[in-house]
Protein backbone atom coordinates (compact mmCIF):
# COMPACT_ATOMS: atom_id res chain seq x y z
CA UNK A 1 0.00 0.00 0.00
CA UNK A 2 1.02 3.54 -0.82
CA UNK A 3 2.40 5.21 2.54
CA UNK A 4 1.59 9.32 2.45
CA UNK A 5 4.67 11.29 3.69
CA UNK A 6 5.45 14.41 5.06
CA UNK A 7 8.81 15.71 5.37
CA UNK A 8 9.27 18.86 6.94
CA UNK A 9 12.53 20.57 7.14
CA UNK A 10 13.79 22.79 9.25
CA UNK A 11 13.68 26.80 7.92
CA UNK A 12 16.87 28.25 7.59
CA UNK A 13 17.46 31.25 9.08
CA UNK A 14 17.48 34.43 6.49
CA UNK A 15 20.60 35.96 8.11
CA UNK A 16 23.44 33.90 7.61
CA UNK A 17 24.71 31.15 4.92
CA UNK A 18 24.74 27.36 5.06
CA UNK A 19 27.32 25.03 6.57
CA UNK A 20 27.93 21.43 7.10
CA UNK A 21 26.33 21.77 11.21
CA UNK A 22 23.28 22.65 8.92
CA UNK A 23 23.22 20.42 6.65
CA UNK A 24 24.10 17.53 8.79
CA UNK A 25 21.38 18.57 11.36
CA UNK A 26 17.95 18.58 9.22
CA UNK A 27 18.59 18.86 5.52
CA UNK A 28 19.91 16.76 4.32
CA UNK A 29 18.82 13.58 6.62
CA UNK A 30 15.61 15.05 5.32
CA UNK A 31 16.41 14.54 1.07
CA UNK A 32 17.54 10.83 2.11
CA UNK A 33 14.56 9.86 3.94
CA UNK A 34 12.58 11.50 0.91
CA UNK A 35 14.42 10.36 -1.64
CA UNK A 36 14.02 6.54 -0.25
CA UNK A 37 10.04 7.02 0.07
CA UNK A 38 10.31 8.84 -3.85
CA UNK A 39 12.20 5.18 -4.83
CA UNK A 40 9.29 3.03 -2.73
CA UNK A 41 6.59 4.97 -5.11
CA UNK A 42 5.26 6.59 -1.59
CA UNK A 43 2.96 9.66 -2.10
CA UNK A 44 5.91 12.50 -0.99
CA UNK A 45 5.68 16.07 -0.21
CA UNK A 46 9.19 17.47 1.83
CA UNK A 47 8.99 21.33 1.85
CA UNK A 48 10.88 24.11 3.89
CA UNK A 49 11.52 27.64 3.01
CA UNK A 50 13.59 30.65 4.29
CA UNK A 51 12.69 32.07 7.72
CA UNK A 52 12.60 35.48 6.51
CA UNK A 53 11.50 37.61 9.93
CA UNK A 54 12.23 37.98 13.08
CA UNK A 55 15.11 40.50 15.10
CA UNK A 56 18.30 38.37 13.56
CA UNK A 57 17.04 39.75 10.43
CA UNK A 58 15.81 43.36 11.57
CA UNK A 59 19.49 44.09 13.57
CA UNK A 60 21.41 42.77 10.72
CA UNK A 61 19.83 44.76 8.42
CA UNK A 62 19.87 48.10 10.97
CA UNK A 63 23.96 47.74 11.08
CA UNK A 64 24.53 47.49 7.31
CA UNK A 65 21.87 50.61 6.14
CA UNK A 66 19.72 48.00 3.94
CA UNK A 67 16.00 47.21 4.33
CA UNK A 68 15.48 43.42 5.96
CA UNK A 69 13.87 41.98 2.99
CA UNK A 70 17.14 42.19 1.29
CA UNK A 71 19.19 40.54 4.11
CA UNK A 72 16.85 37.63 3.46
CA UNK A 73 16.74 37.91 -0.40
CA UNK A 74 20.56 37.66 -0.30
CA UNK A 75 20.57 34.43 1.43
CA UNK A 76 17.62 32.92 0.50
CA UNK A 77 19.39 32.79 -3.17
CA UNK A 78 22.49 31.69 -2.21
CA UNK A 79 20.04 28.79 -0.22
CA UNK A 80 18.55 27.74 -3.47
CA UNK A 81 22.04 27.32 -5.16
CA UNK A 82 22.88 25.54 -2.63
CA UNK A 83 20.34 22.88 -2.12
CA UNK A 84 20.09 22.56 -6.45
CA UNK A 85 23.94 21.82 -6.42
CA UNK A 86 24.08 19.28 -2.89
CA UNK A 87 20.69 17.91 -4.50
CA UNK A 88 18.25 18.39 -1.89
CA UNK A 89 14.91 17.84 -3.71
CA UNK A 90 12.32 19.73 -1.76
CA UNK A 91 9.12 20.03 -3.24
CA UNK A 92 9.10 23.64 -2.15
CA UNK A 93 11.63 25.42 -0.74
CA UNK A 94 9.41 29.10 -0.29
CA UNK A 95 9.84 31.64 2.26
CA UNK A 96 7.49 32.92 4.97
CA UNK A 97 7.37 36.55 2.97
CA UNK A 98 4.64 35.34 1.02
CA UNK A 99 0.90 36.39 1.23
CA UNK A 100 -0.02 32.72 0.98
CA UNK A 101 1.66 32.64 4.21
CA UNK A 102 0.38 35.72 6.09
CA UNK A 103 -2.86 34.22 5.18
CA UNK A 104 -2.29 30.59 6.23
CA UNK A 105 -0.53 32.32 9.55
CA UNK A 106 -3.25 34.22 10.53
CA UNK A 107 -6.10 32.06 10.26
CA UNK A 108 -3.87 29.42 12.53
CA UNK A 109 -3.91 32.57 14.89
CA UNK A 110 -7.56 33.52 14.73
CA UNK A 111 -8.31 29.79 14.89
CA UNK A 112 -6.46 29.42 18.23
CA UNK A 113 -7.96 32.53 19.26
CA UNK A 114 -11.72 31.47 18.52
CA UNK A 115 -11.35 28.05 20.61
CA UNK A 116 -9.59 30.29 23.76
CA UNK A 117 -6.23 28.85 23.61
CA UNK A 118 -5.05 32.62 23.45
CA UNK A 119 -4.67 35.21 26.30
CA UNK A 120 -3.82 38.75 26.47
CA UNK A 121 -1.54 40.06 29.02
CA UNK A 122 0.48 42.76 30.19
CA UNK A 123 4.29 43.16 29.71
CA UNK A 124 6.78 45.61 30.83
CA UNK A 125 9.07 46.53 27.90
CA UNK A 126 12.07 48.62 27.15
CA UNK A 127 10.79 51.54 24.79
CA UNK A 128 12.90 54.46 22.63
CA UNK A 129 11.88 57.26 23.09
CA UNK A 130 14.00 59.24 20.38
CA UNK A 131 12.81 56.12 17.81
CA UNK A 132 9.26 55.54 19.29
CA UNK A 133 9.14 52.32 19.61
CA UNK A 134 9.14 49.35 21.65
CA UNK A 135 12.63 47.52 21.62
CA UNK A 136 13.18 44.07 21.25
CA UNK A 137 15.10 42.25 23.77
CA UNK A 138 17.94 42.21 21.47
CA UNK A 139 18.41 45.70 20.59
CA UNK A 140 18.98 46.57 24.49
CA UNK A 141 22.48 45.73 26.07
CA UNK A 142 23.40 46.89 29.59
CA UNK A 143 24.92 45.70 33.01
CA UNK A 144 24.38 42.12 34.08
CA UNK A 145 22.45 42.19 37.24
CA UNK A 146 23.90 38.76 38.35
CA UNK A 147 28.27 39.03 37.42
CA UNK A 148 28.28 42.71 36.73
CA UNK A 149 29.29 42.46 32.75
CA UNK A 150 29.07 45.30 31.09
CA UNK A 151 28.11 44.22 27.68
CA UNK A 152 25.28 41.75 28.68
CA UNK A 153 22.58 41.12 26.17
CA UNK A 154 19.08 42.00 27.75
CA UNK A 155 17.60 38.68 27.45
CA UNK A 156 21.02 36.17 28.09
CA UNK A 157 24.37 37.18 29.76
CA UNK A 158 27.44 35.98 27.26
CA UNK A 159 29.65 36.07 30.27
CA UNK A 160 27.56 34.30 33.46
CA UNK A 161 25.35 32.46 30.96
CA UNK A 162 22.11 33.25 32.77
CA UNK A 163 19.46 34.04 31.20
CA UNK A 164 18.16 37.58 32.18
CA UNK A 165 14.96 38.74 33.16
CA UNK A 166 15.33 42.32 30.31
CA UNK A 167 13.39 44.40 32.63
CA UNK A 168 16.21 44.11 35.36
CA UNK A 169 19.37 45.01 33.48
CA UNK A 170 21.31 47.78 34.90
CA UNK A 171 22.17 51.02 33.07
CA UNK A 172 20.55 49.83 29.52
CA UNK A 173 21.15 51.16 26.13
CA UNK A 174 19.66 50.67 22.60
CA UNK A 175 22.03 49.19 20.42
CA UNK A 176 21.09 51.08 17.54
CA UNK A 177 21.82 54.59 19.04
CA UNK A 178 23.23 53.82 22.41
CA UNK A 179 20.48 55.82 23.64
CA UNK A 180 18.95 55.03 27.35
CA UNK A 181 14.82 53.13 26.95
CA UNK A 182 12.41 53.15 29.22
CA UNK A 183 10.14 50.30 30.19
CA UNK A 184 6.52 50.93 29.01
CA UNK A 185 3.94 48.71 29.49
CA UNK A 186 2.73 46.80 26.10
CA UNK A 187 0.20 43.82 25.85
CA UNK A 188 0.59 40.90 24.01
CA UNK A 189 -1.55 37.56 22.93
CA UNK A 190 -0.21 34.24 24.48
CA UNK A 191 -0.13 30.72 23.21
CA UNK A 192 -2.06 29.03 26.29
CA UNK A 193 -0.05 25.90 26.83
CA UNK A 194 -1.20 25.27 30.31
CA UNK A 195 -4.78 24.08 29.39
CA UNK A 196 -3.22 22.40 26.18
CA UNK A 197 -0.59 20.44 28.39
CA UNK A 198 -2.81 17.56 28.75
CA UNK A 199 -3.70 17.45 25.32
CA UNK A 200 0.41 17.66 24.44
CA UNK A 201 1.53 15.05 26.88
CA UNK A 202 -1.17 12.50 25.33
CA UNK A 203 0.32 12.86 22.21
CA UNK A 204 3.91 12.56 23.41
CA UNK A 205 2.91 8.96 25.48
CA UNK A 206 1.76 7.47 22.29
CA UNK A 207 5.19 8.43 20.43
CA UNK A 208 7.33 7.26 23.79
CA UNK A 209 8.71 4.00 22.46
CA UNK A 210 10.32 5.01 19.72
CA UNK A 211 10.92 9.30 19.81
CA UNK A 212 14.82 9.56 20.22
CA UNK A 213 15.81 9.83 23.54
CA UNK A 214 16.60 13.36 23.89
CA UNK A 215 13.58 14.37 22.14
CA UNK A 216 11.53 13.16 25.07
CA UNK A 217 13.64 14.33 27.41
CA UNK A 218 13.14 17.76 25.79
CA UNK A 219 9.35 17.51 25.42
CA UNK A 220 7.60 15.00 27.94
CA UNK A 221 10.78 15.42 30.49
CA UNK A 222 9.87 19.16 30.55
CA UNK A 223 6.08 19.03 30.89
CA UNK A 224 6.55 16.24 33.56
CA UNK A 225 9.06 18.29 35.65
CA UNK A 226 7.98 21.81 35.19
CA UNK A 227 4.80 22.06 33.00
CA UNK A 228 3.81 24.13 30.44
CA UNK A 229 3.21 27.77 30.50
CA UNK A 230 1.62 30.57 28.02
CA UNK A 231 3.96 31.79 26.24
CA UNK A 232 3.56 35.08 24.56
CA UNK A 233 3.41 34.82 20.48
CA UNK A 234 3.50 38.45 19.32
CA UNK A 235 6.15 40.90 19.24
CA UNK A 236 6.34 45.12 19.00
CA UNK A 237 8.03 44.70 15.30
CA UNK A 238 6.70 45.69 12.40
CA UNK A 239 8.89 43.59 10.34
CA UNK A 240 6.80 39.84 10.05
CA UNK A 241 3.30 38.85 10.01
CA UNK A 242 0.54 41.46 11.26
CA UNK A 243 -1.32 40.64 13.60
CA UNK A 244 -4.90 40.06 12.44
CA UNK A 245 -6.68 41.72 15.19
CA UNK A 246 -8.45 45.51 14.98
CA UNK A 247 -6.01 47.91 16.64
CA UNK A 248 -3.04 45.92 16.79
CA UNK A 249 -0.80 47.10 13.50
CA UNK A 250 1.79 48.10 15.64
CA UNK A 251 2.68 44.04 16.20
CA UNK A 252 3.59 40.86 14.46
CA UNK A 253 3.34 37.28 15.22
CA UNK A 254 5.96 36.30 17.19
CA UNK A 255 8.28 34.53 14.37
CA UNK A 256 8.51 31.26 16.43
CA UNK A 257 4.84 30.97 16.16
CA UNK A 258 4.69 31.35 12.75
CA UNK A 259 7.85 29.94 11.05
CA UNK A 260 6.59 26.72 12.09
CA UNK A 261 3.57 27.31 10.77
CA UNK A 262 5.34 27.46 7.64
CA UNK A 263 5.40 23.72 7.05
CA UNK A 264 1.57 24.15 6.67
CA UNK A 265 1.86 27.54 4.14
CA UNK A 266 4.58 25.71 1.82
CA UNK A 267 1.96 22.35 1.76
CA UNK A 268 -0.48 24.50 0.70
CA UNK A 269 1.32 26.96 -1.47
CA UNK A 270 2.39 23.47 -3.54
CA UNK A 271 -0.94 22.46 -4.03
CA UNK A 272 -2.11 26.12 -5.18
CA UNK A 273 1.02 26.38 -7.60
CA UNK A 274 0.22 22.48 -8.90
CA UNK A 275 -3.35 24.38 -9.73
CA UNK A 276 -4.69 21.42 -6.65
CA UNK A 277 -5.54 23.72 -3.62
CA UNK A 278 -6.52 21.07 -1.58
CA UNK A 279 -4.22 18.88 -2.34
CA UNK A 280 -1.96 19.90 1.08
CA UNK A 281 -5.43 17.59 2.87
CA UNK A 282 -3.73 14.47 2.17
CA UNK A 283 -0.83 15.10 4.63
CA UNK A 284 -2.26 17.58 7.02
CA UNK A 285 -6.07 16.37 7.61
CA UNK A 286 -6.04 12.33 6.75
CA UNK A 287 -5.10 10.85 9.93
CA UNK A 288 -3.29 7.87 8.27
CA UNK A 289 -0.22 10.30 6.86
CA UNK A 290 3.17 10.13 8.39
CA UNK A 291 4.32 13.69 9.44
CA UNK A 292 7.73 14.02 9.86
CA UNK A 293 10.38 17.24 11.38
CA UNK A 294 13.58 17.30 10.85
CA UNK A 295 15.12 19.30 12.76
CA UNK A 296 18.38 20.57 15.09
CA UNK A 297 18.17 19.53 18.54
CA UNK A 298 18.15 23.51 19.36
CA UNK A 299 14.73 23.64 17.79
CA UNK A 300 13.00 20.77 20.06
CA UNK A 301 10.52 22.25 22.55
CA UNK A 302 9.19 24.35 19.48
CA UNK A 303 8.51 21.43 17.08
CA UNK A 304 7.66 18.45 20.12
CA UNK A 305 5.44 20.99 22.17
CA UNK A 306 4.63 24.41 20.74
CA UNK A 307 3.52 23.34 16.99
CA UNK A 308 1.61 20.35 18.03
CA UNK A 309 -0.38 22.67 20.71
CA UNK A 310 -0.76 25.15 17.92
CA UNK A 311 -1.72 22.00 15.12
CA UNK A 312 -4.44 20.51 18.34
CA UNK A 313 -5.41 23.99 19.39
CA UNK A 314 -6.42 25.14 15.91
CA UNK A 315 -8.12 21.92 14.73
CA UNK A 316 -10.92 21.82 12.18
CA UNK A 317 -11.76 25.70 13.09
CA UNK A 318 -8.99 26.72 10.71
CA UNK A 319 -10.79 25.09 7.93
CA UNK A 320 -13.38 27.13 9.24
CA UNK A 321 -11.27 30.64 8.51
CA UNK A 322 -9.25 28.98 5.04
CA UNK A 323 -11.35 29.04 2.59
CA UNK A 324 -14.35 27.77 5.07
CA UNK A 325 -12.84 23.66 3.99
CA UNK A 326 -14.43 20.99 5.53
CA UNK A 327 -13.33 21.05 9.23
CA UNK A 328 -11.05 18.27 10.27
CA UNK A 329 -8.93 18.09 12.87
CA UNK A 330 -4.83 17.97 12.22
CA UNK A 331 -2.75 15.50 11.86
CA UNK A 332 0.12 15.68 14.72
CA UNK A 333 3.22 14.71 14.25
CA UNK A 334 4.41 11.16 13.92
CA UNK A 335 7.82 11.77 14.53
CA UNK A 336 10.84 14.55 15.48
CA UNK A 337 13.76 12.57 14.55
CA UNK A 338 16.16 16.07 16.09
CA UNK A 339 19.80 15.54 15.25
CA UNK A 340 22.24 16.70 18.06
CA UNK A 341 25.57 18.74 16.67
CA UNK A 342 28.35 19.25 14.51
CA UNK A 343 31.93 20.35 15.67
CA UNK A 344 34.42 20.50 13.61
CA UNK A 345 38.14 19.65 14.23
CA UNK A 346 36.78 19.25 17.81
CA UNK A 347 35.51 22.90 18.25
CA UNK A 348 32.10 24.09 18.03
CA UNK A 349 30.95 25.43 14.50
CA UNK A 350 31.58 29.10 14.87
CA UNK A 351 30.40 31.15 11.63
CA UNK A 352 31.27 34.73 12.80
CA UNK A 353 34.71 33.26 13.40
CA UNK A 354 35.05 31.23 10.08
CA UNK A 355 34.88 27.66 12.28
CA UNK A 356 33.00 26.12 9.74
CA UNK A 357 32.95 24.03 6.40
CA UNK A 358 30.52 26.01 3.82
CA UNK A 359 28.04 24.41 1.48
CA UNK A 360 29.02 26.34 -1.54
CA UNK A 361 32.70 26.82 -0.60
CA UNK A 362 33.08 23.33 -0.14
CA UNK A 363 31.33 22.56 -3.86
CA UNK A 364 33.94 24.28 -5.55
CA UNK A 365 36.72 21.50 -4.72
CA UNK A 366 34.59 19.21 -4.30
CA UNK A 367 32.07 17.18 -5.89
CA UNK A 368 28.64 16.76 -3.67
CA UNK A 369 28.02 12.85 -3.22
CA UNK A 370 31.62 12.80 -0.58
CA UNK A 371 30.03 15.15 1.14
CA UNK A 372 26.72 13.80 1.51
CA UNK A 373 28.77 10.45 1.95
CA UNK A 374 31.00 11.57 4.91
CA UNK A 375 28.13 13.57 6.47
CA UNK A 376 25.94 10.59 6.59
CA UNK A 377 28.68 8.62 8.34
CA UNK A 378 29.56 11.06 11.03
CA UNK A 379 25.34 12.13 11.44
CA UNK A 380 25.19 13.46 15.05
CA UNK A 381 21.86 10.78 15.36
CA UNK A 382 22.32 9.71 18.93
CA UNK A 383 25.47 12.26 20.06
CA UNK A 384 27.01 15.26 18.79
CA UNK A 385 29.46 14.18 15.78
CA UNK A 386 33.31 15.64 14.81
CA UNK A 387 33.83 16.77 11.19
CA UNK A 388 37.81 16.13 11.33
CA UNK A 389 39.60 16.42 7.67
CA UNK A 390 41.57 13.34 7.96
CA UNK A 391 38.84 11.40 8.76
CA UNK A 392 37.05 12.91 5.30
CA UNK A 393 40.07 12.25 3.42
CA UNK A 394 39.93 8.52 4.62
CA UNK A 395 36.43 8.01 4.54
CA UNK A 396 36.15 9.51 0.82
CA UNK A 397 39.43 7.27 -0.02
CA UNK A 398 39.36 4.10 1.75
CA UNK A 399 35.37 3.42 1.50
CA UNK A 400 33.44 5.51 -0.88
CA UNK A 401 36.51 5.22 -3.29
CA UNK A 402 37.86 1.96 -2.64
CA UNK A 403 35.21 -0.25 -1.62
CA UNK A 404 32.24 1.04 -4.05
CA UNK A 405 33.80 3.64 -6.50
CA UNK A 406 36.35 1.15 -7.53
CA UNK A 407 33.99 -1.95 -7.27
CA UNK A 408 31.82 -0.33 -9.94
CA UNK A 409 34.67 0.61 -12.29
CA UNK A 410 36.14 -2.18 -12.01
CA UNK A 411 33.79 -4.40 -12.77
CA UNK A 412 32.05 -2.14 -15.57
CA UNK A 413 35.24 -1.21 -17.33
CA UNK A 414 36.46 -5.41 -17.29
CA UNK A 415 33.27 -6.55 -18.89
CA UNK A 416 33.02 -3.58 -21.35
CA UNK A 417 36.76 -4.79 -22.29
CA UNK A 418 36.29 -8.51 -22.61
CA UNK A 419 32.29 -8.67 -23.13
CA UNK A 420 32.75 -5.26 -26.03
CA UNK A 421 29.53 -3.29 -23.89
CA UNK A 422 27.14 -6.24 -23.64
CA UNK A 423 26.31 -7.93 -20.34
CA UNK A 424 27.22 -11.80 -20.19
CA UNK A 425 25.00 -14.22 -20.50
CA UNK A 426 25.77 -15.93 -17.66
CA UNK A 427 24.37 -19.52 -17.99
CA UNK A 428 23.62 -21.28 -15.15
CA UNK A 429 24.15 -19.63 -11.55
CA UNK A 430 26.71 -21.75 -9.22
CA UNK A 431 25.46 -21.92 -5.40
CA UNK A 432 27.63 -19.08 -4.17
CA UNK A 433 26.79 -16.34 -7.26
CA UNK A 434 22.92 -16.81 -5.97
CA UNK A 435 24.22 -16.50 -2.50
CA UNK A 436 25.71 -12.90 -3.35
CA UNK A 437 22.91 -11.83 -5.24
CA UNK A 438 20.12 -13.09 -2.25
CA UNK A 439 22.68 -11.24 0.78
CA UNK A 440 22.52 -7.94 -1.72
CA UNK A 441 18.89 -8.36 -2.64
CA UNK A 442 18.16 -8.85 1.18
CA UNK A 443 19.96 -4.96 1.29
CA UNK A 444 16.20 -3.38 0.24
CA UNK A 445 15.15 -4.82 3.29
CA UNK A 446 17.70 -4.14 5.35
CA UNK A 447 18.49 -0.33 4.65
CA UNK A 448 14.83 0.20 4.03
CA UNK A 449 14.08 -0.50 7.29
CA UNK A 450 16.60 1.38 8.60
CA UNK A 451 16.23 4.59 6.47
CA UNK A 452 12.33 4.14 7.31
CA UNK A 453 13.56 4.47 11.34
CA UNK A 454 15.59 7.65 10.53
CA UNK A 455 18.87 5.64 11.27
CA UNK A 456 21.10 7.12 8.52
CA UNK A 457 23.89 6.07 9.79
CA UNK A 458 23.66 2.35 10.19
CA UNK A 459 21.69 2.24 6.82
CA UNK A 460 24.53 3.78 4.81
CA UNK A 461 26.83 1.50 6.70
CA UNK A 462 24.85 -1.39 5.66
CA UNK A 463 25.12 -0.72 2.09
CA UNK A 464 28.47 -0.29 2.07
CA UNK A 465 28.69 -3.83 3.47
CA UNK A 466 27.03 -4.97 0.90
CA UNK A 467 29.33 -3.20 -1.36
CA UNK A 468 32.39 -5.14 0.54
CA UNK A 469 30.05 -8.63 -0.12
CA UNK A 470 31.00 -8.19 -3.56
CA UNK A 471 34.17 -7.48 -3.07
CA UNK A 472 34.78 -10.38 -1.13
CA UNK A 473 33.08 -12.38 -3.88
CA UNK A 474 35.07 -10.89 -6.72
CA UNK A 475 38.23 -11.93 -4.83
CA UNK A 476 37.63 -15.50 -4.38
CA UNK A 477 36.09 -15.47 -8.00
CA UNK A 478 38.94 -13.71 -9.64
CA UNK A 479 37.10 -12.82 -13.40
CA UNK A 480 40.65 -11.57 -14.30
CA UNK A 481 41.92 -14.67 -14.10
CA UNK A 482 40.02 -17.09 -15.26
CA UNK A 483 39.14 -15.05 -18.38
CA UNK A 484 42.05 -16.52 -19.68
CA UNK A 485 41.31 -20.00 -19.02
CA UNK A 486 37.16 -20.48 -19.02
CA UNK A 487 35.72 -17.17 -20.64
CA UNK A 488 32.23 -18.61 -19.98
CA UNK A 489 32.92 -18.81 -16.33
CA UNK A 490 34.18 -15.38 -16.24
CA UNK A 491 31.30 -14.39 -17.42
CA UNK A 492 28.87 -16.08 -15.12
CA UNK A 493 30.77 -13.87 -12.54
CA UNK A 494 30.79 -10.64 -14.38
CA UNK A 495 27.22 -11.17 -15.14
CA UNK A 496 26.59 -11.64 -11.67
CA UNK A 497 28.70 -8.62 -10.42
CA UNK A 498 27.26 -6.06 -12.62
CA UNK A 499 23.68 -7.65 -11.68
CA UNK A 500 24.80 -6.65 -7.47
CA UNK A 501 26.14 -3.15 -8.67
CA UNK A 502 22.61 -2.60 -10.41
CA UNK A 503 20.95 -3.45 -7.23
CA UNK A 504 23.60 -1.73 -5.14
CA UNK A 505 23.10 1.56 -7.14
CA UNK A 506 19.87 1.96 -5.74
CA UNK A 507 20.41 1.12 -1.84
CA UNK A 508 22.86 4.07 -2.41
CA UNK A 509 20.31 6.03 -4.26
CA UNK A 510 19.06 8.01 -1.61
CA UNK A 511 22.34 8.65 -0.21
CA UNK A 512 24.70 9.10 -3.28
CA UNK A 513 21.66 10.25 -6.23
CA UNK A 514 24.38 12.27 -8.46
CA UNK A 515 27.17 8.46 -8.79
CA UNK A 516 23.86 6.25 -8.42
CA UNK A 517 22.78 8.60 -11.68
CA UNK A 518 25.98 8.83 -13.27
CA UNK A 519 26.32 4.60 -12.72
CA UNK A 520 22.57 3.96 -14.17
CA UNK A 521 23.78 5.83 -16.97
CA UNK A 522 27.02 3.60 -18.17
CA UNK A 523 24.58 0.34 -16.86
CA UNK A 524 23.05 1.49 -19.98
CA UNK A 525 19.46 2.57 -19.05
CA UNK A 526 18.30 5.55 -20.06
CA UNK A 527 16.32 7.96 -18.41
CA UNK A 528 16.54 9.67 -14.80
CA UNK A 529 16.31 7.58 -11.36
CA UNK A 530 15.12 10.95 -10.02
CA UNK A 531 12.98 13.89 -10.90
CA UNK A 532 14.13 17.38 -11.65
CA UNK A 533 15.29 20.50 -9.50
CA UNK A 534 14.55 24.04 -10.97
CA UNK A 535 13.38 27.65 -9.85
CA UNK A 536 10.25 29.33 -10.50
CA UNK A 537 9.62 33.04 -9.24
CA UNK A 538 6.32 33.98 -8.17
CA UNK A 539 4.65 37.65 -7.33
CA UNK A 540 1.91 38.42 -4.74
CA UNK A 541 0.44 41.16 -2.84
CA UNK A 542 3.69 40.79 -0.26
CA UNK A 543 6.05 40.82 -3.37
CA UNK A 544 7.99 38.39 -5.37
CA UNK A 545 9.89 35.38 -3.71
CA UNK A 546 11.99 32.66 -5.80
CA UNK A 547 11.46 29.21 -5.01
CA UNK A 548 13.08 25.75 -5.48
CA UNK A 549 11.40 22.80 -7.04
CA UNK A 550 11.00 19.65 -7.40
CA UNK A 551 9.40 18.19 -11.06
CA UNK A 552 8.67 14.37 -10.44
CA UNK A 553 8.30 13.48 -13.86
CA UNK A 554 10.23 10.89 -15.66
CA UNK A 555 11.72 10.02 -12.55
CA UNK A 556 12.12 5.98 -13.07
CA UNK A 557 13.82 4.59 -10.20
CA UNK A 558 12.57 1.96 -7.68
CA UNK A 559 13.76 0.58 -4.89
CA UNK A 560 12.94 -3.24 -6.23
CA UNK A 561 16.54 -5.46 -6.91
CA UNK A 562 17.88 -5.27 -10.77
CA UNK A 563 16.34 -6.82 -13.48
CA UNK A 564 19.47 -6.89 -15.94
CA UNK A 565 19.41 -9.05 -18.62
CA UNK A 566 21.99 -10.56 -20.73
CA UNK A 567 22.36 -9.13 -23.93
CA UNK A 568 22.09 -5.33 -22.54
CA UNK A 569 24.16 -2.84 -23.99
CA UNK A 570 26.21 -0.74 -21.52
CA UNK A 571 28.73 2.13 -21.73
CA UNK A 572 32.50 2.52 -21.08
CA UNK A 573 32.60 3.81 -17.30
CA UNK A 574 34.21 7.00 -15.65
CA UNK A 575 34.98 6.87 -12.07
CA UNK A 576 32.54 7.31 -9.73
CA UNK A 577 34.23 9.36 -7.42
CA UNK A 578 37.46 11.32 -7.03
CA UNK A 579 40.95 9.87 -5.15
CA UNK A 580 41.76 12.35 -3.05
CA UNK A 581 45.65 13.99 -2.09
CA UNK A 582 46.58 14.02 1.35
CA UNK A 583 47.44 17.20 0.91
CA UNK A 584 43.95 18.45 1.38
CA UNK A 585 43.78 17.86 5.18
CA UNK A 586 46.43 20.71 6.04
CA UNK A 587 45.22 22.89 3.26
CA UNK A 588 41.36 22.47 4.49
CA UNK A 589 42.89 23.04 7.91
CA UNK A 590 44.70 26.24 6.73
CA UNK A 591 41.21 27.56 5.59
CA UNK A 592 39.66 27.55 8.80
CA UNK A 593 39.56 30.61 12.11
ZN1 LIG B 1 26.24 37.94 33.84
Amino acid sequence: MKETVLAAVAWPYGNSEIHAGNLVGSYLPADIFARYHRLKGNRVLMVSGTDSHGTPITVRAEAEGVEPIEVYQRFHKGFLELFQKVGLTYDLFTSTHTENHFEVSQAMFKALLENGFMYKETQKQWYSTAQKRFLPDRYVEGTCYICGYQNARSDQCDQCGNLLDPTKLIDPRTKIDGSSPELRETEHYFLDLGTLQDDIAEFLKARESYWRPNVLRQSLGQIKTEGLRGRPITRDLHWGVPVPVEGWDDKCLYVWFEAVIGYLSASIEWSKIHGDPDAWRAWWKVQDAKTLYFIGKDNIPFHAIIWPAELAGAGGTFDAFFNQGKEEKFVLPYDVPANEFLNLEGKKISGSRNWAVWGLDFLTRYDPDPLRYYLTSVMPETRDADWDWNEFFHRNNDELVATWGNLANRVLSFAFKHWEGVVPDPGELSAQDQALLDSVEKGFETVGVEIEAVRLRSALDEAMRLASEVNKYLDTAAPWKAVKEDKAAAGRTVYVAMKAIDSLKVLFAPFLPFSSQALHTYLGYDGQLFGRQYTEAFKDAVGVHEALLYDPDGAAGTWKKSDLQPGQIFKKPEPLFKKLDVSIVDEERSRLG
